[in-house]
């Protein structure tokens, strides 16, 4: 069975209400989402979820206050990370 490989990144957005970096970061295709557990500012992307796609909007929700917005000028997770 092949090794999955995955890798961590950083999140360059926060929560607006509270600035958490704790949040859930959902992308939003055509017919499924697909949703990254951020921790700290930082998600562990499997390189299975990065398939070529269509998705057109990226939202996040704060696990501290509850928030949920919508990542403005966003269209895909790829968008909003970086290289630790
Ligand atoms: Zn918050």
């Amino acid at each position: 069975m092949p090794v999955r490989q995955s890798e961590f990144k950083s999140v360059k957005t926060k929560c607006p209400k509270c600035k958490s970096n704790n949040l859930d970061i959902i992308e939003l295709w055509k017919n499924a989402t697909i949703s990254w557990d951020c921790r700290n500012g930082v998600i562990e992307i499997n390189n299975g979820n990065l398939e070529p796609g269509n998705p057109h909007k990226v939202e996040g929700r704060c696990y501290d206050c509850g928030k949920h917005w919508t990542i403005r000028g966003v269209r895909q997770i790829d968008e909003i990370v970086v290289d630790i």
